[in-house]
């Protein structure tokens, strides 16, 4: 997302960078360039004619620019007014002690609305610790009630189902009532879509929010299709009143538009970004790492956050020990492989670090590259499952003998070739540890693709 806007914005603001003194020419000039830039990536006319102005009007504000280059100055001024743009400091959902706790999720069909109620069902239920249920009031299409059944016994969370009524509001209060009942603390809605707004529809939607007191009531916004997303958000909540939105399928070639106009446009702000059809594909929405990552700050950040959530710190101490201590083994190995994996698809992962984080490692991959490091992980990681526990604690059992070496190949699927690359990697990687002062988990990641 947001990579060819993110190089134009680079591009702009190096053009800066030799400048000792910045004119008003100069700032004008960059300015110019900014505003295309902007207005190629979809973003709002009138959104980014405000941004402009403010930013030039602080830059030329500043009074003396001394401790600062002056092109820094200006990069400080862009981020500042994109995080502000973006809506200012990340909002996520607030829940009351009023249980259970609605959350009505409302857009068009199409725009990733169950999808994203199943992602947020299952974000809610690991990182936030809450007991969701679910329940589809598309008495319309009952393949949009079997959607969100799928999704629900994909991610272990219960859906309410009960096919014997086809009003709406009526659903929705058993759902509520059966919340209570079982003691769910939170009641995720999944509404009706259509493909085009229409006053049936909105009059619905005003009914159940009405009836239910949700503490959100989000819009659910494709980011693919840029301005006319913002458009229906606009009219939804005008219609409704939002109180946030999930900008859904922000991996695929959405130029950014819709994520950097929406808030400006209905001053809600946007509370998750859907990455990927994967029920995991959910971000929550941090502006300033939105801003940090579309002016190539690397987003770090969000790269931390992660490997917070999914790496089992305990495990990632133990196992940086045992490297400091030299005894790591293939065991070991497997297991800092697993950590690796559950940080999602590697090119993501790799994506979010900045140039230079990692000496030694190239993160400016090719697709083809990261490809092949993915399948070389999984490639790694059977290798290692068909060798026996005393092999794997001491690599140099199968050094020695070739019939292991073979055994191990033919149990895993692979050429010997590959069993006997994989030993010598990981004799180079245990040497490079000895020298290594980094650790941790980026430490061996080092060692591992270096
Ligand atoms: P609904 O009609 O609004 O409920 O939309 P769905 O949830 O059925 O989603 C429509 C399509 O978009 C499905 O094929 C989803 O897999 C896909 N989709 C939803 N969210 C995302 C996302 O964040 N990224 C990508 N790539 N696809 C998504």
């Amino acid at each position: 997302m947001f990579e060819t806007l993110s190089e134009k914005l680079k591009k702009t603001l190096k053009t800066l960078r030799g400048e000792s003194k910045l004119t008003e020419a100069h700032i004008t000039a960059a300015m110019g360039d900014i505003r295309i830039a902007l207005l190629e990536a979809d973003v709002n006319y009138g959104v980014v004619k405000q941004f402009v102005e403010r930013v030039k009007e602080k830059a030329l504000g500043q009074e003396v620019w001394q401790s600062l280059s002056p092109a820094q100055q200006v990069v400080k001024i862009v981020f500042d007014e994109m995080v502000e743009l973006l809506g200012g400091d990340a909002s996520e959902v607030t829940f009351t002690a009023h249980n259970p706790n609605v959350i009505l999720m409302v857009g068009l069909q199409g725009s990733g609305k169950t999808t994203s109620t199943g992602k947020i069902a299952r974000f809610l239920a690991q990182q936030r610790k809450r007991h969701p249920l679910l329940v589809s009031v598309d008495v319309y299409r009952p393949a949009a009630r079997d959607q969100l059944s799928v999704i629900g016994k994909a991610i272990g969370v219960p859906v309410y189902e009960d096919a014997t009524t086809n009003d709406p509001l009526a659903l929705a209060r058993a759902a509520y009532r059966d919340a209570q009942l079982r003691g769910f603390d939170t009641l995720l809605v999944d509404t009706a879509g259509r493909l085009h707004i229409d006053d049936e529809l909105m009059t619905e939607l005003a009914q159940l929010k009405s009836e239910l007191n949700p503490i959100e009531t989000l819009f659910v916004a494709d980011a693919m299709i840029g301005q006319d997303a913002v458009r229906s958000a606009t009219e939804f909540h005008e219609r409704i009143g939002l109180t946030g939105v999930v900008l859904s399928k922000m991996d695929g070639d959405a130029r950014g538009g819709a994520a950097l106009s929406i808030r400006s446009m209905i001053g809600q702000p946007i509370k998750f970004v859907g990455v990927g059809e994967k029920y995991d594909a959910l971000e929550s929405f941090y502006p300033d790492r939105i801003a940090q990552r579309i002016l190539g700050m690397g987003d770090v950040l969000s790269l931390i956050e992660k490997v917070q959530q999914e790496v089992d710190e305990a495990e990632a101490v133990r196992l940086q020990q045992r490297m400091l201590e030299n005894r790591f083994t293939l065991e070991d190995y497997r297991a800092q492989l697993r950590q690796v994996g559950k940080l999602g698809s590697l090119d993501k992962l790799l994506g979010m670090l900045p140039d230079g984080l990692l000496p030694g490692l190239n993160l400016r991959m090719t697709p083809q590259q990261t490809q092949m490091m993915q399948r070389k992980l999984k490639e790694t990681e059977a290798i290692i499952n068909s060798m026996t526990k005393q092999e794997r604690e001491d690599h140099t059992l199968l050094a020695k003998t070739l019939s292991r070496r073979k055994r191990v190949a033919r149990g895993s699927g692979m050429p010997v070739r590959k069993v006997e690359e994989l030993l010598n990697e990981f004799s180079m990687m245990r040497r490079m540890m000895q020298q290594m002062t980094r650790g941790g988990l980026f430490g061996g990641l080092g060692g591992l693709f270096g």
